[in-house]
């Protein structure tokens, strides 16, 4: 599915909903839902937001840079030695700001997983996906999407750039070793 196929996908079950909680107000004057797979009370809102998160990124804009030749870095911080991942510019243990980069070991030691099947609506015009950690060679726990078809708790993975489809954005993720 192309993004704009699943941009139209997303934006009809939008419409689907709200043309139903039109039919809900007029009938009962409450915007009341029940969710579908939980069948849990759920209050739409009658206003519209469109939301894209912004956040900043310019003390760790050298990330997003290193994604682009294929690089994974983390920050380390030159006083009591502990790497960040994913990279932030303070160590709460140290109090100090301004840490150095490194670059992350790709190899690692899958420690836990999960098959995400019932996804946020964001996420649902992606297939199934499996999010695991890994232990990398230094010692860090890495959160990331597991590219493999079979996948289990000690396996080998190597940790890559990626791109994301069907957006296109550089992220990083799992694939077995
Ligand atoms: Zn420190």
């Amino acid at each position: 599915m192309t993004l704009k196929d699943s941009r139209n996908k997303l934006q009809e079950s939008i419409n689907q909903t709200i043309d139903y909680v039109d039919s809900l107000l007029k009938a009962e004057g409450l915007p009341i839902i029940k969710e579908q797979k939980t069948n849990n009370p759920l209050w739409v809102d009658v206003r519209e937001i469109d939301l894209r998160y912004q956040l900043p990124v310019k003390k760790v804009e050298r990330f997003f840079s290193a994604l682009k030749e294929g690089k994974i870095l983390a920050t380390k911080c030159p006083k009591c030695g502990a790497i960040y991942f994913p990279p932030q510019d303070d160590c709460p243990n140290c109090r100090i700001s301004g840490l150095e980069w490194v670059e992350m070991p790709t190899e690692g030691e899958l420690i836990t997983y999960t098959v995400i099947n019932v996804k946020p609506p964001s996420f649902s015009h992606y297939g199934d996906y499996i999010v695991g950690i890994a232990r990398m060679s230094n010692g860090v726990n890495v959160l990331a999407w597991v590219n493999a078809k079979e996948v289990k708790v000690g396996m080998k993975v190597k940790l890559r750039v990626t791109r994301r489809e069907p957006e296109g954005y550089l992220t990083y993720e799992f694939i077995p070793a």
